[in-house]
């Protein structure tokens, strides 16, 4: 092998959805990058990061979309869902409005990705618990119900990033290889 050159074993695209400023690109800089931005903007043209990791001793490479702000208008295209694998389906624990919103997500999801898609519910700012406004048992039975894997992440504070990522492709992993 080429010095430099990478054997990729798998590469597993993985999209982003929920409502607009709930952390999607937070939490993507954060697992892609290990990097957070107090300020960030809303996200501009469809672009995806990827980041490789090892799973069972295979180099997995993660490709992950992220909305291009089109959430606003809930005008994400079924180019965005085409190969998907996995999605995160993220809402914000302090705005109940993005969870009453995942049913919906959810049901877009389904209507355009592989049916053996494997789903994580994300609750994002964990970090923001005096203004929680989703209680954790609700999210966790709406996962139950829906056969969706479930945990609440901070991008600030970098926590369940890793796990969300890992648990989504590590599924994604046993279900391809
Ligand atoms: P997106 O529209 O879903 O991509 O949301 P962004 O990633 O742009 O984040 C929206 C806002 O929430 C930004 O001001 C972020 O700094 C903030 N934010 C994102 N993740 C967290 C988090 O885990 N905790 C807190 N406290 N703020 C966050
Ligand atoms: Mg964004």
């Amino acid at each position: 092998m080429a010095a430099g050159a990478e054997r990729i074993d798998f590469v597993f695209k993985v999209v982003l959805i929920g409502d607009a400023a709930v952390g999607k690109s937070q939490i993507l800089a954060r697992f892609a990058r290990n990097e957070f931005t107090i300020d960030s903007k809303a996200t501009i043209g469809v672009e995806f990061q990827t980041r490789t990791v090892v799973i069972d001793h295979k180099s997995v490479k993660a490709q992950i979309w992220d909305t291009a702000g089109q959430e606003r208008y809930r005008a994400v295209t079924s180019a965005y869902y085409r190969g998907a694998v996995g999605a995160m389906l993220v809402y914000d624990i302090t705005k109940r409005q993005s969870f009453d919103h995942i049913a919906r997500w959810l049901e877009e999801l389904r209507g355009h990705a592989d049916k053996n898609i494997v789903i994580m519910l994300v609750g994002n700012k964990s970090d923001l618990e005096e203004q929680r406004a989703v209680p954790m048992e609700d999210a966790k039975e709406f996962a139950q119900r829906e056969g969706l894997f479930f945990l609440e992440t901070s991008a600030l504070q970098a926590t369940n990033v890793e796990t969300a990522f890992i648990t989504v492709l590590t599924e994604i992993f046993n279900i391809v290889s």
